[in-house]
């Protein structure tokens, strides 16, 4: 527990001091160490600063302060103990024995007045504090790519991905591992290349370090590429956390020839460097142990272990250290934050620094210090003082390497390979053929191939409708479930295969590095339409479900692109609309022009993005494009497991929708069908009498200028929950046929039900200008509930959500209501 929540007269023995080392060493320095008893004298609530007694001495301290210290109180100990005792005895034989153990002991405990008196419960106190001390919790930090996934797992035994791309996930894992004694808790953080504020992953990283506050942090770092792996380390180093460098993929830069005095180096920054090969595990055991000395020993005590100030030049340091002065005068920043890292980032303009600071009483007058050094800055150094602290940092990194007599071997041999593919792949006139050749294998396979494991599913779902239907007993519970249930949710299913097939090709593509190639090559056109390279993964991965790519967006950076990507996202046709395209178009449009019908709807929704991101990045999003370094990670080749993996981890996200909202979706749809009842009518009528009718017949004059009728409306409505419904709706309703959700291509053996679904839908007026102007309304409109949803929690805001769901609708209704206006017009 922390200090903060020990209660007057209570007890306690420290644990560890957590935060950053300035704060650490003011704590120190007052005697709250490691193993030492302490007393809370008095402790109000709201009162603050608390009042302790420690090695005699009475020391106030503020709430804040205090929650910083982890402490064992001798409750907690107690139970430690009568855990302990429990477990022990639960081995034995006499399992009545236990409990009056456990209570006997517990009772002694928690009833001791002083501890002084008791010898025996200070010193299980006293066991208990030093075993929890040797719990250490570390954070892994670095760049993308370095190796700190296959760390992880090497030390934990986790199995998490490991890619040559940068991650798609920004959330923390969590592993352990046990080394010397010591009980370590790993968190695998997202890579990033700095600390600043552009993009979700740095910030997130940042607040994992500031409140999660882990002891140690190990900066995984690719050698490499050691100079700009070391500017991350630079700005942790502003941060003065505990820290252990991990010079990983030692191998390739021995392989190379690279020369580095790493001991010097590790001098030089004042943290410990540990050459490491995390690929088969070499170094792990040095790393760890370099840890544990760091985390028991004091700042100074090492030679690679101080506290040094990266020298940012004359004019820089003097705002800095003006800065720090005011905000110093704030006692509640210091325990959070080093006012040295915090007087950099307002130098730098950190959104989210400033963000901070406006909490403050004093706010104005740092603003003030930090407006006049930077200004200072401008005139003395000629650029702002962003750059220029970067500039200093790479001087910095740069005097450094110099010092550890850095020198790297023949570049070309490691990456030859690479070189040579990327001449190829990225070439001017290759390039582009290539990747449409690729794209052109992935859909053809995902369609064709995976048609077979539907056809299989489809089987599966009909003989589960068949059996609950012949075994349950009739009435309202049995359709629900059958027609709701496994109707719903079953048509939904059938696409899983073509979307871990697709997404198969997508991981295949990302780990082995050919997916940055092809941001690489579309950044230009991306360009054009106001977005990033990098957009375009998320954008191929909507052709299979909006929701895992929504997610996908996370990998850019530019704040603008992110959000734009997201709201062109649902105009990529997803595959739960192919059955709807494939029922009508196979219903009214001759076998010769169906696909080319198809395709013109992709074509139409990429052609719509085009212009809506145009207009988005022109005039909703504002803010300027910032260029990113597009990362062209070395090709590897990617493990099958891998793969697998992230297939299946992209996968979840679809059938997690499925147990969701679509369930409740399709449930509630066959709910407004099914009442009010009447068993005395045919399924067409009763679904005309029920409450999904009439909500159809409500709304149609909404879709005149269509020229829908009340039916097509209805499988609209039905659309909202999810797309997948739309066809099954359509199809009770036309012709009391649902298996129209289940066709995935257009076949000739079921022509028949498509010449009776034709007769039935010409005699309600819908010509195939309306059934066109339908398909086109379906590929615009309202994506599904899941899509909104995701993209609220990946702005971070309803607004978008909002937005999104809004301007589709409208989108699709003007271009659907234009299309049949003009074709009225032209016939
Ligand atoms: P992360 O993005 O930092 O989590 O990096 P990963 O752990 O996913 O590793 C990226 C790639 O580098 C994977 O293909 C690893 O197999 C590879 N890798 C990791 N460590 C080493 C190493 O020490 N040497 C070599 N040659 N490759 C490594
Ligand atoms: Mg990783």
């Amino acid at each position: 527990m922390r200090l903060s929540d020990l209660k007057t007269g209570e007890k306690g023995v420290i644990v560890k001091v957590m935060g950053h080392g300035g704060f650490r060493k003011r704590i120190v320095e007052m005697g709250f160490i490691h193993g030492k008893e302490i007393e809370v004298l008095l402790n109000a609530p709201l009162q603050d600063p608390v009042k302790y007694k420690i090695m005699g001495y009475e020391i106030s301290l503020r709430h804040d302060e205090a929650k910083m210290i982890e402490v064992v109180s001798d409750t907690e100990a107690a139970q430690a103990a009568q855990a302990a005792a429990a477990g022990e005895n639960s081995d034995g034989d006499n399992p009545a024995g236990n409990t009056v153990a456990g209570h006997s002991e517990g009772s002694i405990y928690v009833n001791s007045p002083a501890d002084d008196e008791q010898p025996m419960s200070v010193r299980h106190l006293h066991a208990e504090a030093e075993k929890r001390h040797k719990t250490i919790n570390v954070a892994l930090v670095g760049n993308p790519n370095c190796g700190k996934t296959s760390l992880f797992n090497f030390a934990s035994g986790a199995h998490e991905r490991v890619g040559n791309y940068s991650g798609v996930t920004v959330d923390a894992k969590e592993g352990h591992a046990d080394f010397e004694g010591y009980h370590f808790n790993l968190v695998d953080l997202p890579g990033t290349y700095s600390l600043s504020a552009y993009s979700p992953e740095e910030l997130y990283v940042r607040k994992q370090i500031i409140e999660n506050t882990p002891d140690v942090i190990i900066n995984v770092i690719d050698t490499s590429n050691l100079e700009r792996n070391l500017y991350l380390t630079t700005q942790l180093i502003d941060m003065h956390l505990r820290m252990v460098c991990a010079l990983n993929m030692y191998d390739e830069t021995e392989k190379r020839g690279d020369k580095i005095n790493y001991n010097k180096l590790g001098e030089l920054f004042g943290v410990p460097m540990v050459p490491t090969v995390f690929k088969s595990g070499r170094g792990v055991d040095q790393l760890f142990h370099t840890i544990i000395q760091v985390y028991e020993s004091r700042e100074g005590d090492l030679p690679s272990f101080r506290h040094i100030h990266i020298n940012h030049g004359h004019e820089i340091e003097h705002g800095i250290a003006r800065i720090q002065e005011k905000l110093k005068a704030d006692e509640s920043v210091r325990h959070r934050y080093s006012t040295r890292y915090l007087a950099i980032k307002m130098l730098e303009n950190d959104r989210d620094a400033e963000k901070f600071i406006k909490t403050l009483p004093y706010q104005d007058k740092i603003i003030r210090a930090r407006d006049h050094a930077a200004q200072r800055i401008m005139e003395e150094k000629k650029v702002d003082s962003e750059t220029a602290i970067m500039d200093a940092k790479y001087g910095f990194i740069h005097g450094a390497l110099q010092e550890a007599g850095y020198e790297v071997g023949q570049t070309e041999d490691t990456y030859k390979m690479t070189h040579l593919l990327d001449k190829l792949i990225t070439n001017r006139w290759l390039g582009f053929p290539i990747f449409i050749l690729l794209l052109f294998i992935m859909f053809e396979a995902t369609f064709k191939l995976g048609e077979y494991p539907m056809e299989w599913i489809e089987n599966g779902v009909a003989w589960l409708g068949s059996l609950v239907s012949t075994t349950m007993p009739e009435g309202p519970l049995r359709d629900m479930i059958v027609d709701g249930i496994i109707g719903g949710v079953g048509a939904v299913i059938v696409f899983l295969p073509q979307i871990l097939i697709l997404y198969a090709f997508i991981s295949l593509m990302e780990d082995s590095g050919y997916m940055a190639r092809a941001a690489f090559i579309m950044d230009k056109l991306m360009h054009k339409m106001g977005l990033h390279g990098k957009s375009f993964i998320p954008l191929i991965m909507g052709f299979g479900c909006n929701v895992p790519a929504v997610m996908a967006t996370r990998t850019i950076e530019s704040r603008r692109s992110r959000l734009v990507t997201m709201l062109i996202l649902p105009m990529m046709s997803c595959s739960a609309r192919l059955p709807i395209y494939i029922m009508i178009i196979g219903t009214f449009f001759a076998v010769k022009y169906q696909s080319s019908i198809m395709i013109a709807l992709y074509v139409i929704g990429i052609f719509l993005a085009v212009i809506m991101s145009r207009i988005f990045t022109k005039c909703l999003v504002r803010g300027e494009d910032t260029p990113f370094v597009m990362e062209l990670p070395p090709y590897r080749f990617p493990t099958w497991k891998a793969i697998f993996r992230h297939t299946w981890e992209k996968g979840k996200q679809y059938l997690k929708k499925m147990g969701g909202i679509i369930l409740v979706a399709s449930v509630i749809v066959w709910a407004l069908g099914y009442f009010p009842h009447d068993e005395s009518l045919d399924p067409q009528a009763q679904q005309e009498q029920s409450y999904i009718g009439r909500i159809g017949k409500a709304v149609e004059p909404v879709f005149r200028a269509q020229g829908f009728d009340w039916k097509l409306d209805v499988g609209l409505i039905a659309g909202i929950g999810a797309k997948e419904i739309v066809a099954s709706s359509l199809g009770v309703l036309y012709s009391d046929d649902e298996s129209f959700a289940d066709d995935d291509t257009f076949t000739s053996a079921n022509s028949g039900k498509y010449m009776r679904l034709y007769d039935k839908m010409s005699a309600d007026g819908i010509t195939p200008l309306i059934a066109f102007c339908f398909l086109l309304f379906v590929l615009i409109y309202f994506p599904c509930i899941a899509t909104i949803v995701a993209i609220k929690h990946e702005s971070g805001s309803w607004k978008w959500a909002v937005f999104a769901a809004v301007y589709t609708t409208a989108l699709a209704w003007l271009v659907s209501a234009a299309v049949y206006q003009i074709g009225m017009a032209l016939s």
